[in-house]
């Protein structure tokens, strides 16, 4: 592949690869979450922040985040793309290490979690995850979760819902 046709391809991958987030943020705004969205004053830009339960979500694609059990490596410029999806795993793991500094409970959800045949599982897993997060906060306060509120999020949410399904 010539530059210009390998860098036309990875845009490509990398346009496909921002669709999962919408399936997460759809769901969660069914299901009654508010949160802010690419929250760029966190380490890394989460793409989904639940800032009354505690919780930083990264969606990540598989390949530029090198995710194991199925990164498969470019059959050229293998240098190139081993030291870049390194860098990036070393990004994420110092991103996610800082956020549990400061008190997030962080969950990365992998592209392929997202897959038609597997995508109800996972969406019930991070909504597990979220009211476990709030519950280990909160304690027996949890009930008041459902009080009305007009933080920041609530108000962040008048903008949502977004606009197209991600058709997998
Ligand atoms: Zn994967």
């Amino acid at each position: 592949m010539s530059r210009e046709q390998r860098s036309r391809c990875m845009s490509h991958v990398r346009s496909v690869n921002t669709k999962p987030e919408l399936i997460v943020r759809r769901w969660l705004w069914s299901r009654g979450y508010r949160y802010r969205k690419n929250c760029r004053r966190l380490p890394g830009t989460p793409d989904i922040v639940l800032r009354r339960y505690g919780v930083a979500i990264f969606i990540h694609g598989c390949f530029w985040h090198g995710h194991e059990p199925h990164f498969r490596m470019p059959k050229t410029n293998v240098d190139f793309w081993e030291s870049k999806i390194r860098r990036n795993q070393e990004r994420d793991n110092r991103n996610k290490e800082a956020l549990k500094a400061m008190g997030w409970s962080v969950l990365t959800v992998w592209e392929c979690q997202l897959k038609p045949d597997v995508r109800r599982q996972t969406l019930l897993e991070i909504e597990g995850f979220i009211n476990q997060s709030y519950l280990v906060r909160h304690g027996d306060k949890a009930q008041s979760k459902f009080s009305y509120s007009t933080d920041e999020e609530t108000l962040f949410a008048a903008a949502e819902p977004e606009g197209e399904l991600y058709q997998g």
